[in-house]
């Protein structure tokens, strides 16, 4: 169901009256990715709440509709030379389908950049929501600096759908760097993992350092060997090629200094599994085509080695934040049958825990039923708090992150 505004409180007390279940949505994208939701479900759809409601450059905040694109937040904040620091999600982008902004938030999934930046709930400031019994709320406010009332941002940021719609958010902006560079080294894990360590520690403060697995780089039409590819900005040139020059001398790799646009075209080749070409600066192309596998993966950034050296890892392209220990990994979206089967998944998911992390199947084949993650240590208050906002279990039944096995019994 797609309502109007003034519709929504009417529709969401009325499924309320009926016990029904239901799924908040935001463009319905990726809405059936994570663990199944259960039958009969009604989808709600926020896709007629768009729209920038107000835009405050000189404070950098920006309060949006829930069910706007994340591009056209992007685009209404680059008039002004401001951007929201967050990555393009998987599959975003030209021929690819948009997803809005409420979804981010409910996914609560950040890229590389949350290296320099930090996740998508410290970008939030302020949310609108409405309960599953059709009350509304409020948090936060609209400016950066706000210490009153419940922090409902942070919990709400990755709840899935599983604690109520998401109406309307206020977001932190940030000025675009004028000028970006990224700078790109091919080789073996413990030269990638001695500069990414360096890094980390050094006063360059990069904006991302993405460690590419040697699928990933054959994927993008790049010699099969693993890559590590840092993102630097400044406002002045000068600047920025003395970090270049800091980092070719710092590693014995041969570095490929690459404009930004590039990098994104590779990124974009490898995520569709187009046959190798040599990279160009041409706008980057997303199908539609979604993986068999794809998974989200976390390790305590210090572990990331191992990680990338281990055989959990064959046929899978892999695309990781050292900063942070989090990425993805994703079967060859060309390929209907996956080589990659649950049992190195499972495998795979048993090495991101020991290594301080762990695993969510975003998406698996037919046939497959691995949970999408695991009990979280905390799962007796994430269920108590599911029961304080949605008394009934009707939102996204069977859904509840940090929760592997649905809550028939609330
Ligand atoms: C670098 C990066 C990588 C990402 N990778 C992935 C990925 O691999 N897989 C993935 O699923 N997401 C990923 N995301 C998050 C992605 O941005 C969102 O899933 C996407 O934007 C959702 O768009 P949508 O509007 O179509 O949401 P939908 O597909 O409609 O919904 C997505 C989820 O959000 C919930 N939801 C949507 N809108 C609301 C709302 N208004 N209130 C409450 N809950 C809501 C739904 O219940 C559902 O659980 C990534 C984000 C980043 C930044």
């Amino acid at each position: 169901m797609r309502p109007e505004p003034s519709e929504l409180q009417e529709l969401v007390r009325d499924l309320h009256r009926q016990r029904s279940a239901w799924l908040p949505a935001g463009l319905g994208s990726r809405l059936d990715w994570g663990p199944p939701v259960q039958e009969p479900c009604t989808v709600v759809s926020c896709a007629a709440l768009r729209g920038v409601r107000e835009f405050n450059p000189g404070d950098f905040t920006i309060t949006v509709a829930a069910g706007t694109p994340l591009v056209e937040v992007q685009e209404a904040l680059g008039h002004q030379a401001q951007w929201l620091s967050v990555d393009a999600p998987w599959g975003d982008g030209e021929g690819g389908a948009a997803g809005s902004i409420g979804g981010l938030v409910a996914r609560g999934l950040a890229g590389g950049y949350r290296q320099r930046y930090l996740g998508v709930r410290d970008q939030l400031i302020g949310i609108a929501l409405m309960r599953a019994d059709g009350v509304t709320a409020r948090a936060g406010g609209k400016v950066v600096k706000n210490v009153a009332g419940y922090d409902l941002m942070r919990l709400f940021t990755g709840s899935w759908g599983s604690l109520g719609l998401i109406t309307e958010l206020t977001l932190r902006t940030l000025p675009q760097p004028p000028l970006r560079r990224s700078v790109c080294f091919q080789g073996g894990a413990a030269e990638l993992a001695g500069l990414s360590r360096w890094l980390l520690g050094s006063s360059l403060s990069p904006e991302r350092i993405d460690w590419w697995n040697s699928n990933l780089a054959a994927a993008a039409g790049l010699p099969p060997e693993p890559l590590l590819l840092i993102g630097l900005a400044s406002v002045d040139a000068a600047t920025l090629q003395e970090q270049v020059r800091c980092l070719q001398e710092r590693c014995v790799l041969p570095a490929r200094v690459l404009e930004a646009a590039t990098t994104g075209t590779w990124l974009a080749r490898a995520r569709g599994g187009k046959a190798a070409a040599p990279p160009t600066d041409a706008v980057p192309t997303i199908p539609t085509t979604a993986p068999a596998w794809l998974l989200r993966l976390g390790v305590s950034p210090d572990r990331l080695e191992t990680l990338m050296q281990d055989q959990a890892l064959a046929g899978l392209a892999v695309d990781m934040a050292a900063g942070s220990g989090l990425g993805l990994a994703w079967t060859d979206p060309a390929e209907a049958q996956a080589a990659v089967t649950s049992s190195q998944v499972l495998a795979l998911r048993s090495l991101c825990v020991q290594l301080g992390g762990h695993l969510t199947v975003l998406r698996q084949p037919p046939g497959a039923s691995l949970p999408a993650w695991l009990d979280a240590p905390s799962r007796p208050l994430i269920e108590a708090i599911k029961r304080r906002f949605d008394p009934a279990g009707q939102l996204a039944p069977g859904r509840l992150p940090g929760v592997a096995q649905s809550l028939s019994t609330l």
